[in-house]
């Protein structure tokens, strides 16, 4: 079964709720031929009725076939209809509800009518809850002067944990005054538009009106909410977006039961699909031997290095949903279409006067001034008639009878009359609809971390808000005995910890959340829990000092006995081994404790695998050639990084190469990376400079 575009509705039983989206209202979520658009917020029945309709229509002239879900039950429970409308078919009884049922923004019938359908059965029941103040005769305020001939849930409702019974007309969660106000508005749905109604009529025709109930994704719903989104929100658009991506056997498997009377609700008892559908759950963790490097090989190459772990790094965080405004610096996990076009419609580029057709050179126009003026925002209203011309300034969406446009410098007025001398093309001064982005164009891919541009972009085209992963949590810990805290006292043997301020500082500037773990000395019980802590609070961890095979090596240590420690052995310098494993499923980088190697292995291994691990794209720096400042007799069989920065469009290098000098990384604005064979570099031969900002520093 196959469905282009999916639209959930979340309905209400109550009066208007006001302009401003508030919970309880209906909502409407909206993926059409496949795009996710936001919902929309309808603050009472009849502005809902009236999207619905225009809905249809849209979706209709764009040949979609539509699965229109509402959440409330299409049925009652078995005898109903049968007893008040003579027949069992639930559509006579939707037909018997639509003729009496009167509705407006302030006010409705539904409790005087539920009174009378008591009244036909003895008065006790089956509906009850009074919202009103007045008494209503054969309505009960409670249960307990309850007396119905009819079951109080629907089979279906049996299996649904949490149903509301849809005879309960007031009080929270009563979804009885939901049918009785909803019923009528898909009765004339199926009038106006011949809509099928799901599973009572066979599903042919380009409209389906299905009961759904998005209390079966809850859990997704909870987990992928934006901040701060009204639930009735989340609901209807992640609902849509399931269906949307269910296959289409799933959704026809869904759609095969049985057609009782009472109706049913779709994906009862297929959740899991349907939650799977809905996206975001958390992505698998990761490979126990995603670290594990191809045996016998002693010194791996800085590229096989990095190869490795773009290969088997993947993403570790879950998605949610953030506003347009908060989305700069974020990653998007899914890829996003444009919902509009750019321009959305033809308008002028400059400030001028507008007619239709060109002018050939040497010919000269004289055209009479159509009265008013197109300006942007305040389209010109109606058509400029043929031999006339109108005031039209930037912006502004061409009127009928305009399709090119003089600039004002270039035309002669009185205010009743324009004249100008070709030559001038046809279409001049104006922007076609489209010719930036068209509509369904796909804009940027998932992993793409959003730029201000993005931004730009994204609103220009109709994005609300965005599919965004869950920021990386990366935690930072120091280890050894004689690191100590910066500001502490001195004593012998005491330094102060360098490392972690420069890696907290580098991933917040990233985009990452930093988790400061403080400082762990070396032994194993501290740093095991140290270790721990990390596991719960990070999605990954950055650990410095510890990490080669010596006797202080704890962390290594640790990482062996516990965490299925891999040594890498990079041919680089500066940098001792790289110390991974995974901690409690956790990755862990365990950095050189000098600070130089530290920073330069987090620039050039950790920084893309936490890109790849927080849902990005793999990054690498870009450098460029420039002439040495310096000269440098270089082994062969490592590469190196050597501290710099430019002056004159040449490369510095710091003068010392030490791996313990922090000046020199202050000093530095870049690295000069030297490549893994020899090198004899002379003054002015080229080199390879990498500024500290392709670092994303
Ligand atoms: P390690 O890798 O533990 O053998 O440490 C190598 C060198 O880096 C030693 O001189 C340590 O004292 C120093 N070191 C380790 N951690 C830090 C840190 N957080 N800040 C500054 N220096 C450190
Ligand atoms: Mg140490």
């Amino acid at each position: 079964m196959r469905f282009d575009s999916f639209a959930i509705v979340d309905w209400s039983g109550g009066t208007d709720r006001g302009p401003r989206p508030v919970k309880d209202a209906i909502w409407l979520g909206l993926v059409r031929g496949g795009r996710e658009e936001a919902p929309v917020y309808l603050r009472n029945r009849q502005t809902a009725e009236a999207a619905l309709v225009a809905l249809i229509e849209e979706e209709r002239a764009a040949g979609r076939r539509l699965f229109l879900g509402f959440d409330f039950p299409f049925g009652y429970p078995a005898g109903f209809a049968e007893a008040l409308v003579g027949t069992p078919d639930p559509l006579a009884l939707w037909a018997w509800l639509e003729a009496r049922i009167e509705d407006a923004p302030k006010g409705n019938n539904r409790f005087d009518l539920a009174g009378e359908i008591n009244l036909r059965f003895g008065g006790k029941g089956p509906f009850w809850g009074n919202g009103l103040k007045r008494e209503i005769p054969g309505l009960a305020r409670r249960t307990a002067d309850l007396e119905s001939p009819f079951a109080a849930r629907r089979a279906c409702e049996e299996r649904a944990k949490g149903t509301f019974t849809c005879w309960q007309l007031a009080g929270a969660g009563a979804v009885g005054s939901q049918v009785l106000m909803g019923l009528p508005v898909l009765q004339r749905l199926r009038q106006r538009f011949g809509a099928r109604a799901w599973p009572f009529e066979p599903l042919t025709g380009d409209v389906a009106l299905v009961e759904v109930w998005p209390s079966l994704i809850a859990d997704r719903v909870k987990a992928l909410a934006g901040p701060g989104e009204i639930s009735d929100r989340a609901q209807v658009r992640l609902l849509a977006r399931a269906l949307s991506r269910l296959a289409p056997e799933d959704l026809g498997a869904m759609l095969d039961v049985e057609a009782p009377e009472e109706g049913w609700i779709f994906g009862l008892g297929q959740e899991a699909r349907l939650r799977a559908a809905a996206g975001g759950l958390q992505p698998p963790p990761l490979r126990n031997d995603c670290f594990a490097l191809p045996p016998g090989v002693t010194w791996t190459p800085v590229d096989a290095a990095l190869a490795h772990l773009r290969d088997n790094l993947a993403p570790v965080v879950g998605e949610t949903r953030l506003p347009l405004a908060e989305a700069c610096g974020r990653i998007l996990a899914a890829q996003v279409q444009a919902l509009r076009s750019n321009p959305p419609q033809p308008n002028a580029a400059v400030d001028g006067y507008g007619f239709a057709g060109g002018i050939a050179a040497g010919d000269t126009l004289d055209l009479p001034l159509a009265e008013g003026r197109a300006a942007a925002g305040v389209p010109f209203d109606g058509a400029v008639p043929p031999g006339y011309a109108l005031r039209i300034l930037t912006g502004a969406s061409l009127p009928a009878g305009v399709d090119t446009i003089a600039l004002q410098e270039d035309v002669a007025t009185d205010g009743h009359r324009i004249a100008l001398r070709g030559p001038l093309k046809h279409g001049a001064n104006t922007r076609k609809a489209g010719e930036d982005v068209t509509a369904g164009d796909v804009l940027l891919e998932a992993g793409r971390r959003l730029t201000p541009a993005d931004l730009a972009l994204l609103a220009a085209t109709g994005q609300g808000d965005l599919p965004v992963r869950r920021r990386l949590r990366v935690g930072v810990l120091s280890t050894g005995d004689e690191v100590s805290d910066p500001g502490a006292a001195a004593r012998p043997g005491l330094i102060y910890d360098a490392n972690r301020p420069m890696l907290l500082a580098l991933i917040r500037r990233w985009g990452f959340e930093a988790v400061d773990l403080g400082i762990a000395p070396d032994e194993r019980g501290a740093l095991r829990r140290h270790l721990d802590r990390g596991a719960r609070e990070a999605d990954v961890l950055l650990t410095s000092g510890g990490a080669s095979a010596g006797d202080e090596d704890h962390m290594s240590a640790l990482l062996r006995a516990e965490g299925g420690l891999q040594l890498w052995r990079i041919a680089v310098k500066p940098g001792r081994p790289l110390a991974l494993g995974l901690w409690q499923g956790v990755p862990v980088f365990g950095l050189p404790g000098n600070p130089v190697a530290a920073m330069v292995c987090t620039l050039i291994f950790a920084r893309p695998a936490l890109e790849r691990l927080a849902g990005g794209h793999w990054c690498a720096p870009e450098g460029f050639l420039v002439p040495a400042a310096f000269e440098k007799s270089k082994k062969p069989g490592r590469r190196e990084y050597l501290r710099a920065r430019l002056r004159d469009g040449q490369a510095e290098v710091f003068r010392s190469e030490g791996s313990g000098r922090i000046s020199g990384l202050s000093w530095a604005e870049g690295l000069v990376e030297l490549g893994d064979g020899a090198a004899e570099v002379r003054r002015g031969d080229p080199v390879r400079f990498l500024p500290f900002a392709s670092f994303g520093m």
